[in-house]
């Protein structure tokens, strides 16, 4: 389940997954890669195998110092998510160009994902883009999300 309805899928400005996730690989690390869990510099990306019984995603890297795997998406508001991440970028784009915060239904219609889905970025952008003391003192997790 992608989430998509179709609607925003035809938006000539939605990436396809491989150019998002550049953009943020791009955006977040402009130096190249950082450990999320070590903050460690040295890390390779993984490349899916055809043969393998359990092939690796797309985008996956492997940290050379605490050998854990991670992607960009790992502790920024995208995390855990099964919406693409181009419909993500999408968001924020359109939250971007409003004049006002957009409402779950808002994002519904112009990105083009459910309402559930919707509803989720609305609630994590909006979290990722409040001032530092205004976001939810709740958990640590969900403390640190940025874009
Ligand atoms: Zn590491």
């Amino acid at each position: 389940m992608d989430g998509s309805t179709g609607a925003a899928a035809s938006a000539p400005e939605l990436l396809d997954e491989d150019a998002a996730r550049a953009f943020l690989e791009h955006f977040r690390w402009p130096k190249g890669p950082v450990c999320p869990h070590c903050k460690s510099r040295g890390a390779y990306r993984l490349h899916p195998r055809a043969c393998s019984a359990a092939p690796v995603r797309k985008g996956v890297l492997k940290c050379k110092a605490c050998r854990r795997q991670f992607t960009v998406t790992v502790g920024t508001a995208f995390e855990h998510s099964h919406i693409p991440l181009s419909q993500w970028l999408l968001a924020i784009r359109r939250w971007c160009e409003s004049r006002k915060a957009l409402s779950a239904y808002q994002l519904h219609s112009l990105v083009g994902v459910s309402r559930q889905g919707a509803w989720l970025m609305e609630q994590r952008i909006r979290q990722a883009l409040a001032p530092r003391a205004a976001r939810s003192p709740g958990t640590r997790r969900r403390a640190s999300w940025h874009l």
